[in-house]
């Protein structure tokens, strides 16, 4: 067992943050609804960043729309901007959802965006007909963005869908919630992969896979389809409580998880990320206590695979390295203990989150270590910086914010998570499961060999 210790920022002032507001995860969320639209109720900043952010990362378009409050919507209230904001884009676009995210503004003038979502279907019935107008579910997501992060965002999101949509159950699906978290769309499809060869199928809630990666294709006879294909329908939502078990992969999504479990009996599990052998052991393990199946020889087959990459290249490129890793505080969590079982050690652990259950999977992670481990919660960008200027690592894992303190510190960079602005294609990579793990190896030791044994290989050909 290895120390560990718990070190807090020691600043009130955040630099280089890790964490942004929570409507961004809502936004996330609710992309993943088939012909589901995210309205924001609050100024156009509060959108306008976060559609740049997706398109960035997934070099896709995402459509957001925004109630755009001024300064008299902050003094009397952003009733009629919200009421005709709904109509409009009932209207225009004749969405399946519209996901109703309030921001800063709206959460602290107390706007009644429950009521005034009432008044706006009543209108809209009066203007297109009832049966038009309850085409288009209403779904409010409160996420107050002075509290917690766009993780939480996101859970509140997944909470809402199920609170509001989910019914009454009758007989089973024989189907597995899951709740995949602020994952690419490569993992979202693994998740699905697994599933398959265990022999059941996934409601995900919210299932980002396609609307984030979809494919373009011309038609000289078809105009382009305003929403992309794929995404979670409503009508799966509402079937979510026949299902045998929910799985939600981040500790973020438990309030949705739990809410099934509580109201419908739909048993629910939390975590772990299944990154590596261990966490991926576990996922399986869950899937076969709520389903009852298990395991196929095709994926003990993709298991063996990734031992045996391990077998080929963790003593040889890998063993004794020292690693940190920053991010998603599940993805840190999962990336953490896959790197114990690949032989490196995770020296810094840093979340922009501050959450118990990621400071309790550390200690644990701690006794697996073959060094010490630092665990940074509710911490940022600078002082993960300021600790490797002190203590240099040979490998940083994280997302591309890092890029400019890596490049400085001339330490290599292995970009994982959200965002990853400046590389090509990594969104549809997987880093999930037994064939996700075999990918990171890969990245991993492709890395450090480019860093590490390139020049050291020329120079002994010199
Ligand atoms: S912090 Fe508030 S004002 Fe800023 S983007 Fe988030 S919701 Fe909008």
């Amino acid at each position: 067992m290895s120390d560990v210790n718990i070190v807090e920022r020691g600043r009130t002032l955040v630099v280089n943050p890790l964490i942004t507001c929570q409507p961004l995860g809502a936004m996330f969320a609710t992309l993943g609804i088939h012909r589901g639209l995210p309205l924001v109720h609050g100024s156009q900043g509060c959108n306008t960043f976060v559609r740049y952010a997706f398109n960035r990362h997934f070099r896709e378009p995402a459509e957001i729309a925004v109630t755009s409050l001024h300064e008299d919507a902050a003094v009397f209230g952003g009733r009629s901007n919200l009421i005709n904001g709904i109509k409009n884009l009932s209207k225009r676009f004749r969405p399946d959802l519209i996901g109703v995210v309030t921001t800063c503004s709206s959460e602290i003038i107390g706007d009644d965006v429950e009521g005034f979502m009432k008044v706006a279907h009543k209108e809209l019935a009066e203007e297109i007909g009832e049966e038009k107008a309850n085409k288009t579910k209403l779904v409010h997501i409160s996420t107050p963005s002075f509290v917690e992060h766009h993780f939480r965002g996101y859970g509140n999101a997944v909470k809402a869908f199920v609170n509001t949509l989910t019914e009454e159950p009758t007989e089973s699906n024989d189907k597995l919630n899951i709740i995949p978290g602020m994952v690419n769309p490569g993992d979202i499809r693994e998740i699905k992969h697994i599933l398959g060869l265990m022999g059941t199928e996934a409601i995900v809630l919210s299932d980002t896979s396609d609307p984030f990666d979809s494919p373009l294709r011309p038609s000289t006879t078809e105009s382009m389809p305003f929403y992309p294909k794929g995404g979670t329908r409503v009508e799966e939502i509402a079937d979510s409580s026949n299902s045998l078990g929910t799985i939600s992969l981040p500790f973020y999504g438990d309030d949705a998880a739990n809410s099934l479990e509580k109201k419908y009996d739909v048993p629910a599990k939390i975590g772990p990320m299944p990154i590596g052998v261990q966490n991926t052991d576990e996922f399986v393990r869950n899937v076969t206590k709520l389903t009852g199946l298990e395991a196929s020889e095709e994926l003990l087959d993709e298991r063996g695979l990734l031992i045996d990459s391990m077998a080929d290249l963790c003593s040889r490129y890998l063993f004794g390295r020292k690693v940190a890793i920053y991010g998603d505080p599940a993805l840190v969590m999962g990336m953490a203990r896959f790197v114990c079982e690949i032989g490196m050690i995770p020296s810094f652990v840093c979340t922009g989150v501050e959450n118990p259950e990621f400071v309790e999977e550390m200690k644990k992670v701690g006794k697996e270590s073959e060094g010490p481990v630092e665990v940074m919660p509710g911490s940022d960008l600078r002082a993960l910086e300021v600790r490797l200027e002190e203590e240099p690592v040979d490998l940083v894992i994280g997302n591309s914010e890092g890029r400019l303190i890596t490049r400085d510190l001339d330490i290599p960079l292995v970009r994982v998570g959200f965002p990853v602005y400046d590389r090509a294609g990594y969104h549809r990579v997987p880093i999930v499961g037994y064939n996700g793990s075999v990918n990171l190896i890969d990245r991993i030791t492709n890395i450090v060999m480019e860093k590490y044994y390139d020049e050291q290989h020329w120079k002994l050909q010199q």
